[in-house]
């Protein structure tokens, strides 16, 4: 259907809606109104039979009063009122004014007649109207006989023109008989009823013929009727009659002739039928309608609800089609949608239909892409027979048998032409509306420049870590966040960290971390900066667990815009160029040192060995000038002991200088003896005694003889230099000098109670030219101690001094006493 007739149908509906209302509301409607005509009809049937049947009743009332009366030829008032009494007119006839008797009365007689009355108990009685005739009718009895009726007790009623006709009738066919209306006589109050009368000729003799009836007439049974008190007797007061009716005397309906209205009869609109009625041979009419309560039950009212509903149902309808229209207009305009997006999309559309997979559909790019426009119909293994080898086809079966999709990324697909492209494809099974898969839909889209440009870059990645495996740095790149995505073997086997991480991370675990703050703020400003950065830091081996230096260096790769796209890193080790650098800077130190120890040692020594050679000098000069004078004997040999003693200081100075060459040289070589160290200390001791005793410091000396595998020599210098230390820094307090021995080794004490020496100089003092006095105080040349401890150490003994500033030192020298095996 196309879609602007699509848009009309909801109109469609509706109209049919609408004329299906009209239709059922007519058919309703005449339904309702041949049903309500029916009901009418019945019911006025049933109304006129009560009718019919209450007059039928009351003139069988009088037929039995007229048998009553026929029976007793002179019938007294008492009778008359025992007869009717019994009847229970009131309770079981309601409407019925009376029943009464008037009997035809001839001129001669009527005195006789009004004199019987008067004896019956009607002292007033009388006949009225009261002037002359050949023929008087007077209503003897009329029971019951209340104030109504009293008043009625002697009325000639053949006097009066319509009483007249009624009871001429019934004489003459000896029929009961209706007079037409009537007021009667006994409407003596103000609200007066239309009335009428019933009569029954009764008759004395044979009554075959009209002149027989009229000779043998004797008078009628009669009753009364008022017309309101007999139907409402009739039918009651039904509070809401469903049909009203108004009884007119006569053969028409005129307002003259009206007997009786009930209630609801000027209700306007609904049914109406009028009826003839024969009442004792006196034409009625009754005019029957509808009222209220008839319309009120009857189904006609429906008709509007029914109408309402059919508009309701049609309005509902042309919703319904309505939104059904543009649900479709919706998926029209899908439909359309989809169209143009599978024609223009850029990629590769086809839909295969059957089996064979015969092209049903196919747009522009999927014709550029097999490289022709003729392929509907066709099947593809025809059209691409390149697609069964790649195994394409035995998906597109897959597909097909089991419904699940196929998805390939950078398929080559051969094409016709010989040319192979890289697809990527998307087959998904086709399902018609009963579930089975009527064929595929085919997307595909050629992915072949991206495939080339990756394995270009794939080739280019692998010629990179190649190269980057190849070379002895380590190699690291990171993305622009500091991501180590990359890192060369060597890069994991120095750091043993296994997998990747972020290069912050990896440096926390591996740099040493008086390096690591520095390298990371380094290291992020460069991020920030996206400049390259290098430093120097120490980075645990992780085989042996040491750190090395390492130069670290990476460059950030931009993209076009100035983004770090990543880092290349490299990992430098400099760890022995950078501990060779330390070095020399430690020697280049330790030279300046020196040559600041040399300089000051040359004023020392120039100083000191200038002090013993100006008083050598002095001595000589002296010497020289007593022998000009010819001084000779003992004051020339005290000057020659004097200056003697300068030579042998000179001397010691000397050798203590040719000792430090000869120690530096190497040449310090020890001619080892069996020494008695206790005999040694005592003649050491006994050089110093006259000494020691001068300045107050004596020299005691505790311990067994120890032999021991030494140089004499060196020994007795070792010991000679800690002795005169210990009187030159002891200040003139005793010195105690002991040898304590085991098997092994001995050890010597050498304890004075001088200054002491501050922790800081403890070391020092045994290193060259070091020394921690003032030269102004103290001579020497900060030697003594290198020397001793050079000889100590070379026999495999150690020197070491305690001391407690302010109370003295004690140097402890410890000695194997065999020669250390090598
Ligand atoms: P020096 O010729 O200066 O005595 P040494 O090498 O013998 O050279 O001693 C080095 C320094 O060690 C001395 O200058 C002195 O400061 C200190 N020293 C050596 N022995 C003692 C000691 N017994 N008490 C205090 N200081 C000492």
């Amino acid at each position: 259907m196309r879609p602007r007739a699509i848009a009309r149908t909801h109109y469609f509906a509706l109209a049919v809606g609408l004329i299906l209302t009209v239709a059922s509301v007519l058919a309703f409607r005449r339904a309702t109104a041949e049903r309500d005509a029916v009901r009418f009809h019945n019911l006025v049937s049933g109304t006129r039979d009560r009718i019919d049947r209450r007059i039928d009743t009351y003139v069988a009332l009088l037929l039995a009063t007229r048998s009553f009366a026929a029976a007793n030829g002179t019938m007294t008032a008492r009778e008359f009122r025992g007869f009717v009494g019994g009847l229970d007119l009131q309770q079981r006839y309601p409407g019925i004014q009376g029943i009464g008797f008037s009997r035809r009365i001839d001129a001669a007689s009527l005195p006789a007649v009004v004199a019987e009355m008067k004896q019956q108990g009607f002292p007033d009685f009388r006949v009225w109207p009261e002037h002359a005739r050949s023929e008087y009718h007077s209503i003897l009895f009329l029971e019951p006989l209340d104030r109504r009726n009293a008043a009625a007790i002697g009325y000639d009623m053949f006097t009066e023109p319509t009483r007249n006709e009624a009871m001429s009738r019934a004489r003459d066919t000896g029929l009961p008989a209706a007079s037409a209306r009537v007021t009667l006589v006994q409407e003596i109050d103000e609200q007066k009823q239309a009335g009428f009368l019933l009569y029954v000729p009764l008759y004395r003799g044979a009554a075959n013929t009209i002149e027989e009836r009229r000779r043998a007439l004797d008078g009628f049974i009669y009753s009364p009727f008022r017309a309101r008190d007999l139907f409402v007797g009739l039918f009651g007061t039904e509070t809401a009659p469903r049909v009203a009716f108004t009884v007119y005397d006569g053969p028409t309906a005129t307002a003259d002739s009206l007997l009786f209205k009930s209630q609801g009869s000027d209700d306007a609109g609904g049914l109406s039928e009028t009826l003839q009625l024969e009442v004792a041979g006196r034409p009625w009419t009754v005019v029957f309608n509808t009222t209220r309560a008839f319309e009120a039950t009857s189904t006609g009212g429906l008709v509007y609800a029914l109408a309402i509903f059919g508009v309701v149902m049609s309005l509902a309808l042309f919703y319904l089609a309505r939104a059904r229209v543009f649900a479709h207009a919706a998926a029209e305009v899908e439909r359309a949608n989809l169209q143009s997006l599978f024609m223009q999309a850029p990629a590769a559309i086809a839909i295969l239909r059957g089996r064979e997979l015969r092209f049903e559909l196919s747009n522009p790019l999927s014709n550029a892409f097999v490289g022709r426009d003729d392929l509907l119909g066709k099947r593809i293994a025809d059209v691409l027979p390149g697609l069964g080898p790649v195994g394409l086809l035995d998906e597109g079966e897959r597909v097909l048998s089991t419904g699940e999709p196929f998805i390939g990324t950078e398929v080559p697909v051969p094409f016709p032409d010989g040319r192979t492209a890289f697809v990527n494809v998307v087959s998904q099974p086709l399902r018609e509306p009963d579930g089975s898969i009527g064929g595929l839909m085919l997307f595909a889209y050629e992915v072949t420049d991206m495939v080339l440009a990756r394995k270009k870059v794939e080739a280019s990645e692998h010629h990179f870590r190649t190269l980057a495996e190849a070379i002895p740095q380590l190699v690291w790149t990171a993305s622009a966040d500091g991501f180590v995505d990359y890192a060369n073997k060597r890069w994991h086997e120095f750091t043993g960290i296994e997998g990747t991480l972020g290069l912050e991370e990896a440096w926390g675990t591996v740099m040493h971390p008086d390096d690591r703050d520095a390298m990371i703020e380094r290291f992020r400003r460069a991020r920030s900066e996206r400049a390259p950065f290098s430093g120097e830091a120490r980075l645990r081996h992780a085989a042996s667990g040491q750190y090395r230096y390492m130069m670290i260096r990476a460059v950030p790769l931009h993209d076009g815009e100035g983004n770090v796209l990543r880092w290349f890193g490299t990992t430098t080790d400099i760890d022995e160029k950078k501990r060779g650098e330390q070095e020399r800077e430690r020697l280049l130190a330790e030279l300046q040192q020196a040559v600041r120890v040399r300089d000051d040692f040359l004023s020392v020594a120039g100083h000191e060995l200038k002090t013993p050679l100006a008083a050598l000098m002095l001595q000589v000069q002296g010497v020289q000038r007593q022998m000009e004078k010819g001084v000779t004997g003992q004051p020339l040999v005290e000057r020659l002991a004097r200056a003697s003693s300068h030579l042998r200081r000179l001397d010691r100075l000397i050798n203590e200088l040719l000792d430090v060459t000869r120690v530096t040289g190497g040449r310090l070589v020890l001619t080892r003896e069996d020494v008695e160290l206790r005999a040694l200390v005592d003649e050491v001791v006994d050089r110093f005694a006259e000494q020691a005793s001068s300045q107050g410091s004596p020299l005691v000396v505790t311990g067994e003889s120890v032999q021991g595998d030494w140089d004499r020599g060196r020994l007795d210098q070792v010991i000679t230099n800690l002795v005169s230390n210990a009187i030159k820094y002891g200040a003139g307090k005793p010195i105690d000098v002991a040898i304590v021995a085991d098997a092994t080794h001995v050890e010597l004490r050498i304890r004075d109670r001088g200054m002491g020496i501050a922790p800081e100089d403890r070391e020092r003092i045994f290193e060259r030219f070091e020394r921690a006095v003032s030269l102004r105080h103290y001579g020497g040349l900060g030697l003594g101690l290198w020397i001793t401890r050079q000889i100590v150490e070379v026999h495999g003994g150690t020197i070491a001094v305690e001391s407690v500033p302010g109370e003295g030192s004690t140097f402890v020298v410890r000695l194997p006493r065999q020669r250390p095996s090598r």
